[in-house]
């Protein structure tokens, strides 16, 4: 599943790709994926549009219409984007194509299908159900110290339960929150309500360094949208991952064996002496 940092490249692989180009039609082959609306409605509502935009809000993807509508999308477990030219071969699992006015296709492909679509109205966007709870953007100057104390506060749910929690805290997945803690040095099943004002900004500059440092790192440029199998989510970050996927492996800082606990399918990963409750 994709996490923040890899949603962010594919909007900016997007961006380079397809901004400025106008969709001539649509094919949506998976009616799920745009439920309630029909494949036929959709492409009446975007076609003749041009994209202005691509942006990110949480992990949706935000493709901006001069139309004044939005088309918001969801990539969930194994969407994907692909930037086809006519002589490639549509791969398996194309549930909608967009043909633009370069005879290239933008292509949304998904395995296991849980992506979805959405066109909104621009003005709708922000009270958009999945949108509107989100907590805010990490980079933002509402997710301050202040903000994440606040919210720390109030719950009595361990740390890496509440980091989980995108209308909390938002941009760390399993992955995130898990080396986030470690840089930090903070056990991950510690109360959020217990931990001091000094831990609270180490958490918090850990939060947004663990996000920078995914973002920015080279390894991402693996993200090839003109490639079917060019890339897979969560590979191009596994060099740098200090506790994620590494139980039983020494501790870069210290030497102790990484310490995997798994609850309801999902593993924690820590280390026993640099995060001590
Ligand atoms: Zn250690």
């Amino acid at each position: 599943m994709p996490e923040l940092p890899e949603v962010e490249h594919v909007v900016r692989a997007l961006r380079l790709a397809i901004v400025g180009r106008r969709i001539v039609a649509t094919e949506v082959r998976l009616a799920k994926l745009i439920a309630p609306t029909s494949p036929s409605a959709f492409n009446r509502k975007i076609r003749g549009s041009t994209i202005t935009g691509v942006f990110r809000r949480g992990k949706f993807i935000l493709i901006e219409l001069d139309s004044d509508r939005v088309l918001v999308v969801h990539l969930r477990m194994t969407g994907k984007f692909l930037y086809l030219s006519t002589d490639d071969a549509l791969p398996k699992h194309a549930h909608a194509i967009f043909y633009l006015d370069n005879d290239r296709r933008l292509v949304f492909r998904d395995q296991r299908k849980f992506g979805v679509m959405k066109l909104v109205a621009r003005s709708r966007l922000s009270k958009t159900k999945g949108i509107r709870q989100l907590a805010p953007e990490p980079w933002s100057e509402d997710f301050s110290p202040v903000y994440l104390k606040a919210t720390l506060a109030q719950s009595r749910r361990t740390l890496k339960t509440l980091l989980l929690d995108q209308t909390k805290v938002l941009g760390l997945g399993n992955i995130y929150a898990a080396e986030a803690l470690f840089r930090a040095g903070i056990n991950p099943f510690k109360i959020a309500a217990e931990l001091s004002t000094k831990r609270i900004a180490r958490l918090h500059a850990a939060i947004l360094d663990v996000l920078r440092d995914a973002i920015t790192d080279s390894s991402t440029s693996r993200i090839n949208l003109e490639h079917a199998n060019g890339f897979s989510y969560g590979e191009a970050f596994e060099r740098f991952w200090q506790v994620y996927e590494r139980a039983g492996e020494p501790c870069f800082k210290c030497g102790a064996r990484i310490r995997r606990v798994t609850h309801g399918g999902r593993s924690t990963y820590w280390c026993p002496r640099c995060q001590r409750r």
